[in-house]
């Protein structure tokens, strides 16, 4: 699954490219019109009134630009931003070190907040709330609890699971923001930003084919780009055109709305095994070969957004839609007296 070209979590062939395509203000970051325009504001007033951002929670499915955006905020506001990972602090102690680091005004991005141990969870609340820390000394009954001030932070927390995070937690968050899959537009966009930057000479229609295939991910616009131009410096002479990244893509088995193998695999058995459904995901994922967790956190929610799947209480169910781009026949729905040309 890791290997998946279409995959939106960050492979290690990613890093070093992402850093240099990454945007840095505000008036760089593509789309996500909502978000920002919030933001602008909330900076703003923060700043006008020298204190610190509100604490921020970014939410949304990988690669959409969750720690792009917690970086662009840190300089928009012209502060430093300390990056860490809810899983990568294992004890209170290690989250007391980073918040006594951290200077006046300063961003704290923790990524993956819902993985966060509830030990660690505990600290961070008075942290939040009052800029303060609650330190024990000393064990058993002389145990006592000292209060130590921290200076103004802004938390932002980013997740790909907002449900899984703990009501206490969400509560502390004053901003809250939801990242939404990008438009062909706008990949589009990033595609001609991104080739720009890599000084790769690239045609709008190619630029608009690699987006459209990117499942509304920008990391993944970003991925396939960097493969064509290898592609076209291969193959061709260098630049992107139509030609080159259809067959480019062609060849990496990404279809025209960037399903891959996977993806195809997916939705022919539960239209093959299940007659396209309900069917649990437990199932799915015993046929498929794959882990239920995977299906619901990686594959899934780009089929439900583009409508290729649908979640009932029963399970899961394919629509038309789905059967329409597989080449495949739906069923006539319940009660139609439609006949069956095979
Ligand atoms: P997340 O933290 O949500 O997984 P990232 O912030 O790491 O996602 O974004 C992945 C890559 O996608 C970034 O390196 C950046 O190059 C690109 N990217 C994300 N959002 C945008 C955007 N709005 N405009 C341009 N590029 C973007």
């Amino acid at each position: 699954m890791e290997d998946r070209i279409i995959s939106a979590n960050l492979m290690m062939e990613d890093q070093g490219m992402e850093l240099s395509l990454r945007p840095r203000y505000l008036g760089e970051y593509i789309g996500q019109q909502q978000a920002k325009d919030n933001l602008k504001i909330y900076i703003e007033a923060a700043k006008q009134r020298k204190e610190a951002l509100d604490h921020v929670l970014l939410y949304g499915p990988p690669g959409l630009g969750k720690t792009t955006l917690s970086n662009i905020i840190a300089n928009e506001l012209g502060v430093n931003v300390r990056t860490t990972s809810g899983p990568a602090i294992e004890r209170p102690g290690d989250l007391a070190a980073i918040l006594t680091n951290l200077q006046s005004g300063d961003v704290l991005f923790i990524d993956e907040v819902h993985r966060l141990h509830r030990t660690v969870e505990e600290v961070l609340y008075p942290a939040m709330e009052d800029f303060a820390l609650d330190i024990i000394i000393g064990k058993g009954p002389s145990a006592r609890s000292v209060r130590l001030d921290l200076p103004p932070f802004t938390l932002i927390g980013a997740t790909t699971r907002a449900g899984l995070l703990s009501a206490p937690l969400r509560d502390r968050f004053g901003v809250v923001c939801r990242l939404e899959y990008y438009t062909n537009d706008e990949l589009e966009f990033i595609v001609s930003r991104s080739a720009d930057i890599l000084q790769v000479e690239i045609v709008g229609e190619a630029a608009r084919e690699i987006g459209m295939r990117s499942r509304g991910t920008p990391r993944i616009a970003n991925r396939l780009l960097k493969r064509v131009r290898d592609f076209a410096q291969v193959v061709g002479d260098g630049i992107i055109t139509l030609d080159i990244a259809q067959s480019a893509l062609k060849q990496m088995q990404v279809d025209q709305l960037g399903l891959d193998q996977i993806d195809h695999k997916m939705l022919r058995s539960i239209i093959l095994n299940f007659k396209g459904g309900p069917v649990g995901l437990d199932t799915i994922a015993a046929t498929i070969g794959e882990e239920s967790q995977t299906i619901e956190d990686v594959y899934e929610p780009y089929l439900l957004q583009i409508g290729f799947l649908q979640r009932t209480p029963r399970g899961r169910t394919v629509t038309p839609l789905a059967y329409q781009h597989l080449g495949l026949k739906p069923p006539a729905p319940p009660g139609s007296q439609a006949t069956w040309e095979l």
